[in-house]
């Protein structure tokens, strides 16, 4: 017997037989005798529908009207899914975040959670019942409605998680778990059935969008243990943990991250003398430009290089900034390069074992690939290559490391 809080995104919910599907999985729990809370999304693809409507009226909308508009989603979804539950002889109550009381602050859109109350959840739960909790959503201490940004769900049930001290939050969603690396990249990607919640954060923010960030966040500072799941499969998904297994243990690198979002400012011939890093990067930071790696090297004739990466959707606006810059610091030139991607090794056992460094550049120098800038922390190791070797250095990082799944055996043979 656990309390568990079940979260169903929005392709789950997408259509009525998903929620009699949704209801199935939800009344099977039940009938185990586990204590169970239910947060549930719009229908996929209403969200933005709500948004586009909104669109017609008015290119801005004030944040308060958009609230109200775009909490109806889920409002409809608690709804159906409290009644598919009392098709199957389920007791089940649905509520929207206001009724519960999420208390958020008062950032319409982007709302952040403050205090749940949790008082009527288990009272309704003491009662037998299943509750099913509107996410995305809450109420600021003025009785307006909020939303909690865009895939602000997953953030709804890791907090009720941890308001109500859940035993497990579980994300049920389109894929069986988080994967050692992107499966359309790499055949032998196999589903992890752990990782800690720093790795996760580190894959997450390159590109595996299985969880909103805020969520794994969240879930770390409250110690929520986490899971993800498959909606319609079984399977027993990916645990994030807060513990690490011991050292002997850790396998070095979880899984390998990347990101082809980058692009790369170069300002040649600057000369060498201390402020230098401040006077280029500063006009970026003031333009709002987010700066990841940065690399500078010296020439003999004292001057610097120094190349710095954003994300391609800035980079013209990058090189103007650097052009001015240029011209006020007498540097010889500006180049900029969009071809270039982000490729991570992450793991947490890499705390424990040298080397993992080398290894990393061993095996991008075996298939010819060049390395054009690094970047360390203490958990990762990135580096900067030419986009179009992407794909072949995910491939043979990933099996330098040793993560390919082993070959399915052909049982025939
Ligand atoms: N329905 C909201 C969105 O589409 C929230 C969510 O799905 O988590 O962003
Ligand atoms: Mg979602």
């Amino acid at each position: 017997m656990a309390l568990i809080v079940q979260k169903f995104g929005g392709t789950s919910v997408g259509s009525v037989e998903r929620i009699e599907q949704v209801a199935d999985k939800v009344a099977g729990f039940r009938d185990q005798g586990h204590d169970i809370v239910v947060v549930v999304s719009a229908m996929s693809g209403e969200t933005n529908r709500l948004i586009e409507l909104a669109h017609q009226i008015q290119d801005q909308p004030i944040p308060r009207e958009m609230d109200v508009l775009v909490s109806t989603g889920e409002q409809v979804t608690t709804a159906l899914l409290a009644m598919a539950l009392h098709k199957r002889g389920k007791r089940a109550k649905s509520y929207n975040g206001s009724q519960v009381r999420i208390l958020t602050d008062d950032a319409h859109t982007k709302a952040r959670i403050r205090e749940i109350d949790d008082a009527r959840l288990h009272a309704d739960l003491r009662a037998g019942n299943v509750v099913v909790v509107a996410g995305f959503q809450g109420v600021d201490e003025e009785g307006n409605i909020t939303t909690l940004g865009r895939g602000g769900s997953d953030t709804t049930a890791v907090a009720l998680a941890a308001a109500l001290k859940a035993d497990e939050c579980q994300i049920y969603t389109d894929v069986d778990g988080v994967y050692t690396t992107d499966p359309r990249v790499v055949d032998g990607a196999r589903r992890l059935e752990k990782i800690t919640f720093e790795e996760m954060l580190e894959m997450a923010s390159m590109g595996s969008k299985v969880l909103q960030i805020r969520a794994v966040e969240f879930a770390g500072k409250y110690n929520v243990p986490l899971r993800v799941l498959h909606s319609f499969q079984e399977g027993p998904g990916t645990l994030i943990t807060f513990e690490e297994e011991d050292a002997m243990e850790t396998p070095t690198i979880a899984g390998i991250a990347f990101n082809r979002d980058e692009a790369k400012l170069t300002i040649l011939g600057v000369p060498d003398m201390p402020g230098v890093a401040f006077k280029i990067l500063g006009p970026i930071g003031q333009a709002n430009i987010e700066v990841d790696v940065i690399v500078q090297n010296v020439a003999e004739d004292n001057t610097t290089d120094f190349t710095f990466t954003v994300s391609r959707s800035e980079l013209a606006r990058g090189e103007e900034i650097l052009k001015r810059t240029a011209a006020d610091l007498g540097a010889r030139e500006v180049r900029s390069d969009s071809r270039i991607a982000k490729i991570s090794v992450v793991g947490v056992g890499m705390r424990s074992h040298a080397g993992v460094a080398s290894q990393m550049f061993e095996a991008l120098a075996d298939v010819g690939i060049n390395i054009q800038m690094i970047t360390t922390s203490e958990i990762k190791i990135s580096v900067i290559i030419e986009e179009k070797f992407l794909e072949l250095a995910v491939r043979a990082l990933h099996s330098s490391f040793g993560l390919d799944a082993e070959p399915i055996e052909d049982s025939a043979a």
